[in-house]
């Protein structure tokens, strides 16, 4: 299969020779095309978009529509909110996670980080639902797992046993929740989250929301643990709100303690806090990435998935205007995402999988800030969505 006149993220035009689901070779765009080549008229051709931070489990997508019940701002009030909300629920997370799946594939996703929650009331239920989703979409999107303690691992005993028992039934890593602001107890909760990612020999996620001085302190810990436990570049860190309520140099600071022991941080670009300095963490050498967080969920009314939507809205929250800086919202939704996910052969390049996503778009730029229909999504040399609509 020939993808002809492709426009590369670069602005160059190629033809993209495809065999055997991989990408045999970019070929000049002088070059002549047989008739069974498809014409993609100089459309953007872009590597799979990555989702850093999903919920599969959470999410009510397809449910009728289901009014936010949060009675206060604080995240143990959103806790409670979806404890109410899980309590009526009839249909089963592997249903609903199904329904995210296939709207991320269709806008041109196809490598996620889904935290699923784990509690002494869920035990690992929710676990099992979402790993009957990655099965069941296994040739089409990969999907790895974060063992995540929503209710907290102190004040949800029983709750480290069960953290351990999801990484041995095919959680890839274990995560973690405001040490301080949930748990209470900032090297406890830490313990816990490093000693089992030491004994089983993976990496790290931690929801940090906690501001402040108290954030800092989170973070400066974690970056301690993570070069004692050798887990350089498989630590991450969710939201990170701290970077941006304290003053420029304690950022910097915190910011070379991140990049010297590989902690990643990923942002969604949320409304009502204050989001990392993006670029300053990104100058300073730390992995800055994207995800979704929240869809159509307890937690949030909002979201579709679509990453290149996302970009945008980071792009938005962070002031971003020039074209350079709209380049790293894309990488953080593309290929440093890709990085912090562990993915291997990723891009469009001779000897990579097959996978891009097409679009109408002058420059990589103009698809952050217009983020048009996805023409095409195809997975190893398939079309598996038209205009925005899954191919059957
Ligand atoms: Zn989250």
């Amino acid at each position: 299969m020939l993808f002809a006149n492709a426009t590369l993220p670069d602005g160059s035009r190629h033809h993209i020779d495809v065999r055997g689901g991989r990408i045999a070779a970019l070929l000049p765009s002088a070059s002549a095309i047989g008739h069974d080549a498809l014409d993609l008229a100089g459309a953007l051709v872009l590597p799979p978009l990555v989702d850093g931070h999903i919920h599969l489990d959470k999410t009510l997508l397809g449910l009728p529509w289901v009014p936010n019940q949060a009675t206060g701002s604080r995240v143990a009030d959103r806790i409670e909110a979806e404890r109410k909300v899980r309590a009526t629920r009839t249909v089963a997370e592997a249903e609903t996670g199904a329904n995210l799946v296939r709207q991320v594939l269709a806008s041109g996703t196809l490598h996620m980080r889904s935290h699923v929650d784990i509690d002494n009331q869920l035990g690992l239920g929710n676990l099992h639902e979402i790993l009957q989703v990655r099965d069941r979409f296994r040739d089409l999107v990969s999907i790895q797992i974060v063992a995540f303690p929503q209710s907290g691992i102190l004040r949800s005993p029983g709750t480290a046993e069960l953290l351990d028992a999801a990484i041995a039934e095919g959680a890839d890593l274990v995560g973690g929740l405001d040490p301080v602001g949930i748990d209470g107890d900032l090297d406890a909760h830490l313990g816990t989250v490093f000693g089992i990612a030491e004994r089983r020999g993976v990496g790290v996620d931690i929801h940090l929301h906690d501001s402040g001085e108290t954030g800092i302190a989170a973070l400066a810990a974690i970056a301690r643990r993570t070069e004692a436990a050798g887990l350089n570049n498989r630590v991450a860190v969710s939201h990170a709100f701290a970077l941006g309520s304290v003053p420029t140099d304690v950022a910097e600071r915190t910011a070379d303690l991140l990049a010297e022991a590989g902690v990643a941080i990923m942002s969604h670009g949320p409304g009502g806090a204050t989001i990392p300095p993006l670029k300053l963490l990104h100058e300073h050498g730390v992995e800055v990435f994207g995800g979704s967080d929240n869809i159509r969920d307890a937690w949030s009314p909002f979201g579709n998935g679509d990453m290149l939507q996302r970009a945008m809205m980071i792009a938005y929250r962070a002031n971003f205007r020039h074209d350079e800086e709209l380049a790293l919202a894309f990488d953080m939704v593309t290929a440093a995402a890709a990085r912090v996910l562990g993915l291997a052969s990723y891009g469009i390049a001779a000897g990579a999988p097959a996978d891009f996503v097409v679009v109408e778009a002058g420059s990589l730029a103009e698809a952050v800030a217009s983020y048009p229909r996805r023409k095409l999504v195809i997975k190893a040399g398939r079309i598996v969505a038209r205009d925005g609509v899954l191919v059957p």
